[in-house]
């Protein structure tokens, strides 16, 4: 049985680099519903010695302005639906947003575990951010920076369990 993790959240917060991260060069699939092919990208993460399927909610970034929230919401929650777990990113850098807390909602009434990552947290800019994340009521966030490569091993600490 194979664990599938989600990585949802609003556009920009460094989904795809942790997805790339997780997955490197081994992309498998994409969904197969025509005209939201690019929307997930399905891939087999690893992460030390845990294997799993991550899927990235790619494609949130092409909506025009009138169809964003709602596009956003519909295919967070094929992704969320699909998933065992989601990483629900948020960026320490940038703090809390209207749409992160639209996504919050989405996760607290939908999705089975979340796992709250403060992304971009490398370095002490991040931290007013990650304290923010608190108040999401979605517990302790994971201090990550996908770009880096930093809090990997406090992910895998939470993923470990759940695999
Ligand atoms: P997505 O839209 O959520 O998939 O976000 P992307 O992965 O495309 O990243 C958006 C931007 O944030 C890019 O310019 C990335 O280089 C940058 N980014 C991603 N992860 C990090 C990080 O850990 N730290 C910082 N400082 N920037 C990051
Ligand atoms: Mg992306």
């Amino acid at each position: 049985m194979s664990l599938t993790l989600a990585i949802v959240g609003r556009p920009n917060v460094g989904k795809s680099t942790l997805f790339n991260r997780l997955v490197g060069k081994r992309l498998a699939l994409v969904d197969d519903q025509p005209g939201v092919t690019r929307d997930l990208r399905e891939g087999e993460g690893r992460l030390g010695d845990l294997r799993f399927t991550v899927i990235d909610t790619a494609g949130l970034e092409d909506a025009t302005d009138d169809s964003l929230q709602g596009r956003m919401r519909r295919l967070t929650e094929r992704a969320v639906d699909m998933a065992d777990v989601c990483l629900f990113m948020i960026d320490a850098r940038v703090g809390l947003t209207p749409t992160d807390e639209m996504f919050a909602e989405i996760l607290r009434k939908r999705s089975k575990h979340v796992i709250l990552a403060a992304n971009k947290a490398e370095g002490n800019a991040a931290d007013a951010g990650v304290l923010e994340a608190y108040n999401l009521g979605l517990g302790e966030p994971v201090r990550l920076s996908g770009e880096h490569g930093e809090g990997m091993t406090d992910l895998y600490a939470q993923l470990m369990p759940l695999a």
